[in-house]
């Protein structure tokens, strides 16, 4: 499969339809087509085509669109750049994919510039590329052959360019938009207000929209008003979100109902959504959630709570078509043993989502990539009827008094206290009992003059003695990354510091 296949043949199949709306432009299939095969024509007078790479280091909006799919139409393939990337991290990506030329512009031209600069390659803004020439269709990829390099963070050490096929990619789009999953159809109105340097963005919105022959909203980055006024006013039925994001819409519309009558499907991902959280957005938008679940190893997804059967809040489902997850013992590294339904450890996934590999890093592939499975690095337990249910990340474990403490689970009940907006449970170390463990609390606007032994008093109250979170930070606003996930690092870090 090659993943420009998705914008070909929908543009030979809806060529009138709306495909994107980004501010002011409205581009049908068809002329979103030209867009990508003009700047496709363009790189290719570059020497641009199969087996090269391009860097593409752009906002959300349609110039990242266009710059994605002119790549692979090309039979090159893509290195995402954060936007977000200082100078010198970029330039840093840029050297260790060995990408040929960078395409930029916006807000983060002058930094794409200037890490185009560091690592010595050119950079184009899509404006730059020559007009007027004929695209030439390249035989197009193997499905096996990489198609986008995407840089994890990584919390430790450089970060990591994971390395996703046409199969991957194309797989992950066309069983989320079928299968049980999505349903999406030409009707449907997708936004996209997460980052499209990132899996969820590029894949789970823009491939998968593209593909469903929908239209694509796209919006530069989340704000819950701004969301809510494009959602009505474009009549988005279809949203995916980090579960911050429906923490955020519905601080605006609390304790009223919304009307937002064209609204479908509400999916949340990323990190776990609280029960409560996911309760008060279906009683308040009248819309179900979907909880899904997945990684940028994994194309991302790999668990999703199907329409198709039994919903079960608290879960992220099932393994989606044609992958297996299952359970593994945590503390064997070099060889895989699965566990019986129920127990405690790692989840692994294997099938045709798992990536090829990181660039460069043989060493951090062979400690993921193993007997065939890719550990996750996620804490799980998968139930008899295949429900999976993510206790917390290894890294976010905390081990207090020789006691595993689950953040996740102390976050979900703290999520029920009437005041909390948003909670994090993070360690910090102690010298009794190795760790202790601490709450960073968001608080609802209105709710002010709870004092931390309040708090401490109510979580004794529900949780047991050895979990309870001993302190309780308050904080104006959670940290959020790019994607609006909870920066649990620098929550570490901040509790740290107050302690000392
Ligand atoms: P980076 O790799 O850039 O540091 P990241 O680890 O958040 O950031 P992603 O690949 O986007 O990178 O995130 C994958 C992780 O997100 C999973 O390993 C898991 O811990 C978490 N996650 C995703 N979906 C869910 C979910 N529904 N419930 C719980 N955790 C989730």
């Amino acid at each position: 499969m090659w993943l420009a296949d998705i914008l070909f043949e929908s543009a030979s199949r809806h060529c009138d339809k709306l495909a994107i709306i980004f501010e002011n432009r409205r581009l049908t299939y068809g002329a979103l087509r030209l867009e990508v095969e003009r700047a496709a024509a363009g790189l290719q007078a570059l020497d641009i085509g199969p087996s090269k790479r391009v860097a593409v280091m752009l906002e959300n909006g349609l110039d990242f669109v266009v710059a994605y799919y002119a790549t692979l139409a090309t039979g090159a393939s893509v290195v995402t750049v954060s936007a977000l990337l200082t100078v010198s991290e970029a330039s840093y990506v840029l050297k260790d994919s060995t990408a040929d030329l960078l395409i930029g512009g916006g807000r983060v031209w002058d930094t794409a510039q200037a890490a185009a600069d560091g690592a010595g390659l050119q950079a184009f803004q899509l404006a730059d590329l020559a007009e007027g020439l004929t695209y030439i269709c390249p035989t197009p990829p193997d499905g096996r052959d990489e198609a986008v390099i995407m840089y994890t963070s990584g919390t430790t050490g450089k970060p990591k360019g994971a390395i996703l096929t046409h199969d991957n990619l194309t797989m992950n789009a066309l069983v989320s938009v079928g299968q049980g999953m999505f349903n999406l159809s030409p009707e449907d109105v997708v936004l996209c207000c997460i980052p499209l340097f990132h899996a969820s963005g590029q894949s789970c919105l823009l491939n998968t929209g593209l593909l469903a022959g929908a239209t694509v909203v796209i919006m530069r980055q989340f704000a819950a008003q701004a969301v809510l006024d494009v959602m009505r006013l474009e009549k988005v039925t279809f949203f995916l979100g980090v579960p911050t994001m429906y923490v955020g819409l519905l601080s605006l519309v609390r304790p009223n109902k919304a009307e937002l009558p064209h609204w479908r499907v509400a999916v949340s991902g990323g990190a776990p959504i609280p029960v409560a959280v996911l309760e008060e957005v279906e009683r308040l938008f009248e819309v179900d959630i979907y909880e899904g679940y997945g990684l940028t190893e994994t194309s991302p997804t790999a668990c999703f709570n199907q329409p198709d059967f039994e919903r079960r809040p608290g879960t992220i489902g099932k393994a989606i078509w044609g992958v297996q997850c299952e359970v593994a013992r945590i503390e064997l590294e070099d060889r895989i043993e699965l566990l019986a339904a129920d127990e405690v450890g790692e989840l692994v996934v294997r099938g045709h989502n798992v990536f090829a590999g990181y660039l460069n890093q043989a060493d951090a592939t062979r400690a993921c990539m193993v007997d065939g499975w890719f550990r996750t690095g996620d804490i799980a337990t998968k139930d008899e009827d295949g429900y999976v249910r993510i206790v917390d990340r290894k890294k976010d474990m905390i081990i207090r008094g020789g006691f595993n403490v689950y953040s996740r689970e102390i976050e979900e009940v703290l999520s029920t206290h009437p005041a909390i907006a948003l909670a994090a449970v993070v360690g910090r170390p102690d010298d009794l009992f190795g760790e202790e463990i601490v709450a960073v609390v968001q608080l609802h606007r209105d709710m002010a003059g709870i004092s931390s032994s309040d708090m401490v008093e109510w979580a004794k109250r529900h949780l047991a003695k050895y979990k309870y979170p001993r302190e309780f930070v308050f904080v104006e606003t959670i940290p959020l990354g790019p994607s609006g996930k909870i920066l649990k690092r620098e929550l570490a870090e901040l509790v740290a510091r107050l302690s000392t």
